[in-house]
This record gives structure tokens, sequence and C-alpha cells, in this order.
């Protein structure tokens, strides 16, 4: 069991490069800045879990509450939700 989720609109993804190009539609400067930021440290994380397995669900939810963390520092959830408003949430 592994999922990765975006942070910007709640989508679950199973393996971190979905995540990673899905992340692409939310096109916004600050928040693609944390989280490309993230997914450069993922991407190595990646490379190993395809060979160590999955990231235990603790260890995924520590990743989970970084992002939201960083994520915060930039945007106000309200804000956040403004954002997506104007993306038309894409699904
Ligand atoms: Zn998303």
């Amino acid at each position: 069991m592994s999922s990765y989720t975006c942070s910007t609109c709640g989508r679950e993804f199973s393996h971190c490069a979905l995540l990673r190009n899905h992340i692409k539609v939310h096109d916004n400067a600050v928040v693609d800045k944390a989280l490309q930021k993230i997914s450069e440290e993922e991407e190595q994380a990646c490379e190993q879990l395809e060979e160590e397995e999955e990231l235990s669900y603790d260890e995924q939810l520590e990743e989970e509450e970084e992002l939201k963390q960083l994520k915060e520092e930039e945007l106000s959830y309200d804000e956040q939700l403004e954002e997506e408003e104007e993306f038309g949430y894409q699904k």
C-alpha cells in the first residue's frame, strides 16, 4: 500500500512519479516551487523505493505532513481554494 497525495488538490497516486507528473497541472508558481523542491527530493526516494519496496505507512504520513507544512508556509488554506477554482480543479 503506497500512495502519494497531491497536497494541492488531494488526489492520490500509487506512484511518486505519477504525483510528480500530476503536480505539473497545478502550474502555479508559488505552490509549485514548494512542491517541485519536494519532488526532487522524492525522486531520489522514489528510485530507492523501486528497489527497497515501499515506505512504511508512518513514513508516508510524515512525508505528507511535510508537504502540508511547506505549502502552508506559502499559502493560507483560503488562498489555496481560490487558486483551485481559478484552475478549474483539473481531474
Ligand atoms: Zn493535484
